[in-house]
């Protein structure tokens, strides 16, 4: 009954060639980076253009495969439906080649409405290469191919392609696209009153992110790729250039810097304050006297005291963080939060610290705590060591963390007697996103955890993949970046 049908032949083949032309690309764009980075001096070179020319032509080929892959992977998905159906309700195999037509109509009408303007969809349109995909942008210079539209897709649920190792990057921004007064703020095009033209980014990167988050919030997308967004961090950020696995912690830090700055217009006047700390002083040093909301939700102040044991004179410096990096108690397989946070913010002895009251070399205690609580906290779970078996390289530590999803209590931390910056901020944090790494460093893949603001629950987003998953499944040995924030459940502005 089953005989070899040559349309599923001729898919079959296609996917096989598919594959070997994938592969090909890939060897062809890794050796054009690996070229462009080898030589020095080789980018301003007309030699190095035309290299950086072919690497994009090879990105978008790379691109198209990708995109051919999905609907191959589509057709193929549901032509097994349909046999599947057949052979369960015993019909003919020689129905299949209709099914198969009918099938290939329906995807290409549903092609139609993508592509072809109204009142011409009548002629059955062949089906579209990947440039004729390309072509009916709806934003004139922005890039989200391979974008994947889809059906009943559930809001703030859209997947972000890997446009080759970027995984750390997807990761990242789902973390912030679960982030709801980032997404308020970027959505409502608010900050477009804020932008600050007088840094070195101009605003492109909140432009680029509020433009991906808009993506991820429309509900029509199974996927999109945020290839613009990826290119301007890259061209401020030389690190995150090419196609290398990156550490999600290190572009986090960076894209909320790049954010800040583009934003950071607000001018706070420093007289209108009660009274004037050190803390607020260097705070105001920090910011000089310009704020953001960024700075707001996610910017925090460290202050580090060191006390004289004799005299007992103490000297004060404070830091602004976007993010508290924990280390691991050593050698303990399972911990908990507390005792990072315990460790991090626990008082430790110096030795032969300059004192300026007794003037001589003295015993201190050196003291670290919390003098500005962001209302977004995040944590770093440092699990890359540099380990002396790795021969001076890094090695991962996969210790599991059991660390809170509700009130999460930061208010041992805070610095006593201290003026605060944001006194109405409450003290205790819930869990809202995880950007989780798996794997070794060397060959690593992140994907996010997230509690989704409007379903209440927690979605995986692996790159494209987006799947509710059950909250046990949120603490784990991979859990590597921990979003908390103090913010009641609703919106900021209620
Ligand atoms: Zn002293």
């Amino acid at each position: 009954m089953m005989k070899a049908n040559p349309f599923v032949a001729k898919l079959i083949g296609k996917h096989t060639k598919l594959l070997t032309k994938i592969k090909e690309n890939g060897v062809l764009l890794n050796n054009a980076v690996k070229n462009l980075f080898d030589k020095k001096g080789f980018c301003n070179s007309g030699s190095g253009q035309k290299l950086l020319k072919n690497i994009k032509q090879l990105e978008c080929e790379a691109k198209a495969y990708e995109l051919e892959n999905i609907q191959l992977r589509d057709s193929l998905s549901k032509l097994k439906k349909q046999l599947e159906l057949q052979i369960r309700g015993n019909q003919p195999g020689n129905q299949e080649p209709q099914l198969l037509d009918k099938q290939h109509g329906c995807e290409r009408r549903e092609s139609d409405r993508k592509l072809v303007t109204k009142g011409t969809a009548k002629r059955p349109a062949p089906r579209p290469s990947y440039k004729e995909v390309k072509k009916p942008r709806q934003q004139l210079d922005r890039d989200y191919s391979p974008a994947v539209r889809g059906k009943n897709i559930k809001l703030g649920l859209t997947g972000l392609r890997n446009l080759g190792n970027t995984c750390y990057m997807n990761s990242i921004l789902q973390c912030l696209s679960n982030t709801t007064p980032l997404v308020e703020y970027c959505t409502s095009d608010r900050f477009k009153s804020h932008i600050n033209s007088d840094n070195q980014t101009k605003g492109q990167v909140i432009e680029e992110v509020a433009a991906i988050l808009k993506k991820l919030w429309t509900a029509k997308f199974k996927s999109v790729a945020c290839n613009d967004l990826w290119h301007i961090v890259g061209q401020f950020g030389e690190s995150f250039r090419g196609s290398a696995q990156q550490d999600a912690h290190e572009f986090l830090t960076l894209l909320i810097d790049f954010l800040q700055s583009d934003v950071q217009t607000m001018l706070v006047d420093p007289r209108t304050d009660r009274m004037i700390t050190p803390a607020k002083t260097a705070w105001n040093e920090f910011t000089k006297c310009k704020e953001s909301f960024i700075l707001q939700l996610f910017y925090g102040q460290l202050k580090s005291t060191i006390k004289c044991r004799v005299c007992a004179t103490d000297s004060r410096r404070y830091e602004v963080f976007s993010s508290l990096s924990l280390d691991l108690p050593p050698n303990a397989d399972v911990c908990d939060l507390k005792e990072c946070l315990d460790m991090y913010f626990g008082s430790g002895g110096v030795e032969g610290w300059n004192c300026p009251g007794c003037r001589k070399k003295c015993d201190a205690f050196k003291k670290l705590d919390v003098s500005v609580l962001p209302p977004v906290l995040v944590i770093q779970i440092k699990r890359f060591w540099p380990s002396p078996q790795a021969g001076g390289g890094y090695e991962k530590k996969k210790t599991l963390v059991h660390f809170p999803l509700e009130d999460l209590d930061m208010q041992p931390y805070v610095a006593p007697l201290e003026f605060e910056l944001r006194p109405d901020i409450p003290k205790k944090y819930r869990l809202y996103g995880v950007s989780n790494h798996f794997g070794s460093i060397g060959s690593g893949h992140y994907k996010a955890l997230c509690k989704s603001p409007v379903y209440d629950s927690w979605f995986q987003f692996n790159d494209q993949i987006v799947e509710a998953v059950d909250m046990s499944a949120v603490v784990s040995r991979a859990a590597y970046i921990l979003f908390y924030t103090c913010l009641p459940r609703k919106p900021l502005d209620g």
